[in-house]
């Protein structure tokens, strides 16, 4: 239970208690006479009694209150002879063990008979009735309450809730720094305002966009951006809280979801955190969220059925694109990535300029030096330093958010962010700066290796520090044994610059490592590529797949002797390599230092900038 919403309001239940008491007295209406027992008898003797009925217990009848005034207490009867009460009333005793009533009774010959003491219609009712209030009153309580208040709540109510904003008031001005994401959702915006023209030209406009990105990236923003530039309403929903759900209930919030939005088009549906409810089925085993299939379902079942006449865009958001099932990424359903990276140095400026617009800033504030200090942080983080700043400095009493206040900012967020593992220190960022360039300057010297497009230092997704992406100029499907060789330089390159220039490695070759040694195991085992075993193919390809990593035997066929000279041409190949790498990198030994510092400086290096480090003249550069 959420402790953070108040407990259930007495309210409800002090009205039902009233009604309840309320109603028993109705039904009881109206109600006997209570006569003590010696007024019983009295009367009796006195034959005013009629129409006994006994009961085990008690004693019903009829009274006739004419002249009663006289045999009892005034106290006893003043109800019974009040001016206007009817003359004869009902009444109702109390038994006491009486042997000679019998006697008496028949002594003043009145009617009487045992009676099945209640009747079973009234007594059904009272019971019956208090039973249904009482249900109505829970039914109430369960539609009055928010969800995840109260106890009753949680029982029957879905966690999951949709947000609509009918204008989100975000706009593409208020998203800086990813400017590649941007633009791919501004075309998004134009094929909402102007559906006719694309289909007009035989396009098809996407129905689902998947937003991928670290958290704090900025994904929801650049949704809601959307929404806000194309001034259509949003509407949206968390995959998380799906998860707990009873059985059903994500399903029929599902359908509400896009019922609501069809009423609302043309509009966007975002739905955060999709993997939480998209991810691939059956892989969680006994005990399987069988909530989470069903609404998974159920959203391919909605985003299938409507076509894109209907203009309701779906946005989603994911982190980890990787464990989606992949029936969420079909055509017609989340076909459409956009990737957001972490910002660069100039796009945290950017962000942290757009936050601060309204701080007031001491003129010796540099965000550039801000953003200098923070690789790796995402929109979110930046945003948090600013705010702390702010913080800081009202702390401190002071007229205007000083250079001071920023630091210790930085120092708050990053320890946050330490715990969660997402930032470099200096000493770290220069080896990753070191070991990419090492990567990158190897694969532009070897002739037969892909051309580098990107060189980063900016740490992707979980485990990545940095990294060299390099094009293929084309679709290969063959490698030649020179092409496998350079691939194996360009892999070392990152550790053997680290050994070079720091005079120590670091663990973060350790990938590098692993596809190095698997690619010279392909070639000697598979491929036949050593001199020393010939072709002969070792270990019996599982795929045919060119590159992929081997799956592990578990009967090699071939003798010991054979294993060790396998063993030995793999070593053989990474040495060879290792020495080419290491000739290349001393050689050209400012090129890494300019292109590392250039890094360090700018942390994404493309290629243009790369050709033009890389064909300036400088000393000792080849
Ligand atoms: P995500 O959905 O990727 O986890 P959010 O969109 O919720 O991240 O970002 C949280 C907040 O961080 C935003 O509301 C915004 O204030 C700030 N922020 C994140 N990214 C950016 C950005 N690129 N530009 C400006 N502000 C950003
Ligand atoms: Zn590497």
């Amino acid at each position: 239970m959420d402790p953070k919403k108040p407990p259930l309001t007495p309210w409800y239940l002090l009205g039902g208690l009233a009604l309840l008491i309320a109603l028993q007295f109705l039904l009881s209406a109206p109600p006997p006479q209570n006569l003590g027992y010696s007024d019983f008898k009295t009367l009796l003797r006195a034959g005013k009694l009629s129409d006994l009925s006994i009961g085990a217990t008690t004693i019903e009848g009829k009274v006739d209150t004419d002249g009663i005034a006289r045999l009892l207490p005034a106290a006893h009867v003043a109800e019974l002879t009040a001016p206007g009460a009817r003359k004869i009333r009902d009444f109702l005793t109390q038994r006491v063990e009486d042997p000679g009533l019998v006697g008496e009774l028949d002594a003043a010959r009145v009617q009487y008979a045992a009676s099945a003491e209640n009747h079973w219609f009234s007594s059904t009712l009272t019971w019956l009735l208090p039973g249904l209030l009482l249900m109505g009153l829970y039914l109430m309580m369960m539609r009055r309450t928010d969800p995840g208040t109260g106890p009753l709540a949680q029982i029957g109510r879905s966690q999951a809730k949709v947000f609509v904003q009918k204008d989100t008031g975000v706009h593409f001005a208020d998203v800086e720094g990813i400017d590649e994401a941007k633009e791919e959702l501004m075309e998004v915006v134009r094929f909402l305002k102007d559906p006719e023209r694309y289909r007009r030209l035989g396009g098809h406009i996407p129905k689902g966009i998947l937003i991928v990105g670290a958290p704090g990236t900025g994904k929801t923003l650049l949704a809601k951006a959307v929404a806000g530039e194309a001034g259509v309403p949003f509407l949206s929903i968390s995959g998380s809280e799906f998860v707990e759900m009873f059985v059903g209930v994500g399903a029929a919030r599902v359908r509400d979801l896009f019922r609501q939005a069809e009423d609302v088009a043309p509009c966007i549906i975002f739905v955060d955190e999709l993997d939480a409810l998209g991810k691939a089925r059956g892989v969680t085993g006994i005990g399987g969220n069988d909530e989470r299939e069903q609404t998974l379902n159920q959203l391919l079942v909605e985003m299938d059925g409507f076509d894109s006449n209907s203009r309701v865009l779906i946005l989603a958001a994911t982190n980890r694109p990787e464990i989606l099932d992949p029936a969420l990424l079909r055509p017609g359903r989340f076909d459409r990535h956009v990737a957001i990276d972490r910002p660069d140095v100039r796009g945290r400026e950017k962000i942290l300029r757009l936050h601060a617009r309204r701080l007031v800033l001491a003129a010796e504030v540099d965000l550039a030096v801000v953003a200098a200090k923070t690789p790796g942080f995402a929109g979110a983080d930046l945003a948090n330093i600013v705010n702390e700043a702010a913080l800081h400095a009202a702390r401190g009493d002071k007229s205007a958010v000083d250079m001071q206040d920023f630091e210790s900012a930085i120092d708050r967020v990053v320890i946050g962010l330490e715990k969660r593992n997402r930032v470099m220190n200096a000493r770290e960022k220069e080896t990753v700066a070191f070991h990419e360039a090492g990567h990158a300057l190897i694969a532009e010297s070897r002739p037969n290796a892909d051309r580098v497009s990107k060189v980063s230092i900016i740490p992707r997704g979980i485990g990545a520090l940095g990294f060299t992406q390099q094009l293929p100029t084309e679709d290969r499907y063959l490698l030649r044994r020179s092409e496998l060789l350079d691939r194996l330089d360009v892999l070392l390159g990152g550790r053997v610059a680290e050994e070079i220039v720091f005079g120590d490695v670091s663990t973060g070759a350790e990938d590098d490592l692993q596809k190095a040694t698997d690619m010279a195991r392909h070639m000697v085992a598979r491929y036949g590529m050593s001199d020393a075993l010939g072709q002969v193919v070792f270990d019996a390809p599982r795929r045919s797949a060119f590159l992929d990593t081997p799956s592990p035997q578990e009967h090699p066929g071939y003798s010991e002797h054979t294993a060790r000279a396998i063993d030995q041409e793999i070593a053989g190949l990474l040495a060879a390599a290792r020495e080419r790498v290491e000739r290349t990198l001393r050689e050209r030994r400012a090129a890494l230092d300019a292109l590392a510092h250039l890094l360090l400086e700018e942390e994404v290096v493309g290629r243009e900038r790369l050709e033009r480090l890389l064909s300036a003249p400088a000393p000792g550069n080849l």
